[in-house]
């Protein structure tokens, strides 16, 4: 690549039609614009790479909360009301859990349960991670490919004002509430990206690469840090941009906004932004932010990013390729 991500060129004409979006996410908040994607990307050209590094082994089950956030999204299950899990949810196997006095501080409801006792069955006949969520989702009626970011092993892990604590252990059991000082996503140096998150960000009728607005500390750097993603996102033949998961400097959901600010980092879109520096082409602040200032590393460019409705998430997936389209053929690059 030459020159700052935001004087590339993208070629127009010569290879194929430029049809296949990657989207990158975490949990909830990405998990809505891949929703988004879902809707208005044809049938079978999306690829959503889902960060891992949060899943962990509890009470014998293996658990991907990330990647259940976005099958459950895709397959319109999740509960819109209380933001993770599926819709229509009961509760009877937290109740008998508890009155047997087990570990109850992750909620498992009971048809949330059948997925975890079926990941953790297939996995333990020796399917890879990245083959079990690929039947989770035909199984659930998904077109997209939804795609663990690694088969291996990464767990992020937190050095907080309490020591050292596993990713669920902060976020879930002690609700965000310990002061972060450092990150680490342990085994990424090791692990490998599978070959169909290397695959997709390869393909040459690659129309966008897309990061949701997922926390960028724990869900999509987790990914960045594998080896050989980096240098497929330099290397891609479309404009990437990302999406901002901080709105008028709050977050909406989660502790991103708590996070950067205790590890002396600002809390905005463009803070956000910088984190992504090399690797994208343009970056959506809120248009509820104030103008921010250009950069010469990628273009700025402002939309309504909050996504309260299933219209929302598809307007605001319309407006992230519009300006990647505009992008390819040197149509513009500002406002959206
Ligand atoms: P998690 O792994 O479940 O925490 O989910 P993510 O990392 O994917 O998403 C968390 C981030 O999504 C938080 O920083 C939220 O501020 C952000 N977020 C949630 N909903 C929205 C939304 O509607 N719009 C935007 N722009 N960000 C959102």
């Amino acid at each position: 690549m030459s020159g700052t991500a935001a004087q590339r060129a993208f070629a127009v004409g010569g290879g194929p039609r430029p049809t296949a979006v990657v989207a990158l996410c975490g949990g909830v908040g990405g998990a809505k614009l891949a929703d988004g994607l879902a809707r208005v990307v044809p049938a079978g050209e999306l690829s959503i790479i889902v960060n891992t590094a949060d899943d962990f082994r509890h009470l014998g089950l293996w658990i991907s909360p990330d990647i259940d956030s976005v099958l459950y999204a895709l397959a319109g299950l999740a509960d819109p009301v209380r933001g993770w899990g599926r819709r229509d949810e009961t509760w009877s196997f937290m109740a008998a859990l508890r009155q047997l006095q087990a570990p109850d501080w992750f909620q498992l409801g009971d048809a949330d349960l059948a997925l975890h006792v079926e990941r953790t069955r297939r996995l333990a006949q020796g399917e890879t991670l990245s083959e079990v969520t690929a039947h989770l989702g035909r199984a659930l009626g998904i077109a997209a490919r939804v795609l663990p970011m690694s088969d291996d092993r990464v767990s992020t892990r937190l050095l907080t004002d309490e020591g050292w604590l596993d990713f669920q252990e902060y976020f879930v059991h002690r609700q965000c509430c310990p002061r972060v000082q450092r990150i680490e996503f342990v085994g990424a140096a090791q692990a490998h990206p599978s070959a169909a998150v290397l695959a997709a960000l390869r393909r040459d009728d690659l129309r966008a690469v897309v990061i949701c607005p997922s926390n960028p500390l724990v869900s999509i750097e987790p990914i960045l840090a594998l080896p050989g993603v980096r240098v497929a996102l330099r290397d891609r033949v479309a404009p990437a941009l990302a999406v901002t998961p901080i709105i008028a400097g709050r977050a909406i959901k989660g502790p991103a906004a708590k996070m950067l600010g205790e590890l002396g980092l600002e809390v905005s879109g463009v803070s956000v932004a910088q984190r992504y520096a090399g690797l994208i082409d343009a970056f959506v602040i809120d248009a509820a932010d104030p103008p921010a200032a250009a950069t010469p590393q990628m273009v700025l460019t402002r939309a309504q990013t909050l996504m309260q409705t299933p219209a929302d998430r598809e307007r605001l997936a319309h407006a992230v390729l519009a300006q990647a389209d505009a992008m390819r053929v040197g149509l513009g690059r500002g406002g959206m």
